[in-house]
């Protein structure tokens, strides 16, 4: 009995030898959500329809547990008899225990616009968020540029983020850029149709897990290592069905999600950037571009979900 229960006993002792199963694998890559466009952008959109996108967005990401921070256009609350109700929008945002940045009052391309008109737009671009998030001592720290664009030259855009840091603001740069908007206003079409709008989902989704495919190999070409993502999405009708899944497959390439300032932590972010024109790109591509270096294309959008999205007249 005692032999057999050594027996046993070194048995198992060598199956846990042999095969105790590995530590869960730390997340090999790291990803910081950004939400762009709050409180909300799509087709549409009575203040009813914000209230439903709003709700859904935040309860999917708090079932997801993920850090965001989300960048607002305040215009988008100054409507007659609806700015307590749109402000409430912004409020629920900070309710949630979530970062928030400025994008500017009314989202003009720095482009186009001149300087100081530019610099007027963040002024008041945040004002009531700052007062929102007061009652928690928090501020806004991040500004991200509308359209990704940093400005028409050189010039203008180291001006422009000089002034920002005087003003207290880090820029909010993005890794993961991408055609979401094309396939949130197909999906927004689509409404009342739940199998396209399923369709356009599903295509949604592999189109990022793609797209991430392309962003983290330029990541890898750059610097020889993963480096810690920041994805850019929107705070549509699309993702607030449908962000649940996105995430899923953001987990399933390797991601933990970490807050923008982790993320702003990698030194990568510390590189050279000297692009400035109309595009308003990835800054993987800035930092290409910069050294000189190619950058391939980004994989392309469904082009029947094009079609949905902009359909011939
Ligand atoms: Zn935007």
């Amino acid at each position: 009995m005692t032999r057999l229960l050594l027996i046993a006993a070194v048995t198992v002792a060598s199956a846990c030898a042999q095969e105790a199963p590995a530590p869960e694998p730390a997340a090999e890559r790291t990803m910081a959500v950004t939400i762009d466009d709050l409180p909300f952008v799509g087709l549409g959109g009575d203040l009813a329809h914000q209230q439903r996108v709003t709700r859904d967005l935040l309860a999917q990401i708090a079932a997801a547990g993920v850090p965001v921070t989300g960048f607002v256009n305040e215009g988008k609350l100054d409507v007659e008899g609806e700015r307590r109700a749109r402000t409430a929008l912004v409020q629920a945002w900070v309710d949630a225990g979530l970062d928030l940045g400025n994008h500017t009052r009314d989202h003009p391309s720095l482009f186009d616009t001149p300087l100081a008109a530019f610099q007027d737009q963040v002024r008041r671009g945040a004002p009531i968020t700052n007062r929102l998030l007061a009652a928690r001592g928090d501020s806004v720290r991040y500004f991200r540029h509308p359209y990704l664009n940093t400005g028409p030259d050189l010039e203008t855009k180291r001006a422009f983020e000089a002034w920002l840091v005087g003003e207290g603001y880090t820029v909010a740069p993005v890794t993961h850029d991408n055609a979401e908007y094309v396939y949130a206003r197909a999906y927004d079409r689509a409404a009342g149709d739940q199998a396209l709008q399923a369709r356009i989902a599903d295509a949604y989704v592999a189109y990022m897990d793609t797209t991430a495919g392309y962003y983290e190999a330029l990541g890898r070409d750059l610097f020889g290592r993963e480096i810690a993502h920041v994805l850019l999405i929107h705070a549509n009708a699309l993702n607030a069905d449908h962000l649940g899944a996105l995430l899923a497959m953001f987990e399933r390439r390797g991601y933990g999600f970490v807050s923008l300032d982790r993320a702003l932590a990698d030194p990568v972010y510390q590189s050279d950037d000297t692009y400035a024109g109309r595009a308003g790109i990835s800054w993987l591509q800035r930092w290409a571009l910069t050294r000189g270096l190619p950058f391939g294309s980004e994989p392309p959008v469904d082009p029947w979900v094009e079609d949905v999205a902009y359909p011939e007249p």
